[in-house]
């Protein structure tokens, strides 16, 4: 495995590599959610690339931005053991060398929860991807359900650029007690790490009672928003009861819907979903 730092030094690395390429993006601090995409593009794909850029553009807060783990030989050991093939972990200026002057910017379906949310995010991420996308031409990229909103909006930007890199959506991974992985758990303190999977149980409460067949829209909403708030570390930012397709919130649960929330734990702020659409998981 061979870790690379300059865009020549992947493109000199990719014109040896063997097709398909699989591409698995990150911002590091890899934990076993990153591991299911890596292990999956591996299965699916001849040569596995894992970036890890912490992408400033991305990070709508500053002190967000500053305080992201980071620990690369730890991401480095993660990615051997799972077999990946390159890993690009490029300083700025590789990815957004002097004069880089362009946005990406995806439409309706980048505006409402995380792009409502967070002013410029999608933005960033739909910029970072495309630099990605464009170096590396894999012929797949592999992404997790845990950021619906950005899988789609990626999945848009592709089909709408004509990239050529079919956009995968990899199921999220959760710890034992349905907390979902994300590098940013590492910043929970004890009790909030302790009070955290309320997210996924009020989600689970609000898929539950779809199941046995709530279909208003707000009594979902209501469901999932009452039981975080029996959880005092937990400050809710928004629940969402949305169109699958579009993420425009609902009236009536009539087609597929994603109900979604974004959570702050003190200085942490977490999001986690779930499909209402008749599928597991
Ligand atoms: P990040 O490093 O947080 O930017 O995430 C990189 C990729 O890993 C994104 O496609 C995420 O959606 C995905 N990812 C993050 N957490 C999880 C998880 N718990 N399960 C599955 N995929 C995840």
């Amino acid at each position: 495995m061979e870790v690379l730092r300059t865009r020549d030094e992947l493109r000199q690395a990719l014109d040896r590599s063997p097709r398909p390429v699989g591409l698995v993006p990150t911002m590091g601090w890899l934990h076993a959610g990153h591991r299911s995409l890596i292990a999956r593009a591996r299965s699916e794909t001849a040569t596995v690339v894992v970036t890890i850029f912490v992408n400033p553009r991305q990070f709508d807060d500053p002190s967000d931005l500053d305080r992201y783990p980071r620990s690369e030989a730890h991401d480095v050991a993660i990615c051997a053991a799972e077999g990946a093939d390159l890993i690009w972990a490029p300083p700025v200026t590789e990815v957004y060398p002097p004069g880089f002057d362009t946005t990406v910017a995806v439409g309706a379906i980048a505006s409402p929860l995380e792009g409502a949310a967070r002013p410029g995010h999608f933005d960033g991420v739909a910029t970072v991807v495309a630099v990605l996308f464009g170096l590396i031409r894999a012929e797949r990229a592999y992404f997790g359900c845990k950021d619906f909103q950005q899988l789609r909006v990626i999945d848009r930007m592709a089909r709408d650029l004509a990239i050529g890199t079919e956009v995968v959506g990899c199921p999220t991974v959760r710890e034992p007690d349905g907390l979902a992985m994300s590098s940013r758990n590492v910043h929970l303190s004890a009790g909030e790490r302790a009070a955290a999977p309320v997210l996924h149980r009020a989600l689970v409460a609000g898929r539950d009672a779809w199941a046995a067949g709530e279909r208003d829209a707000d009594r979902l909403r209501r469901i999932v928003a009452e039981m975080l708030a029996a959880e005092p570390l937990a400050e809710p930012e928004y629940v969402s009861c949305a169109d699958a397709r579009t993420l425009v919130e609902l009236e009536v649960v009539d087609r597929p819907a994603l109900l979604s929330l974004a959570v702050r734990f003190g200085p942490t702020r977490l999001i986690d979903n779930e499909l209402l659409d008749g599928s597991e998981g």
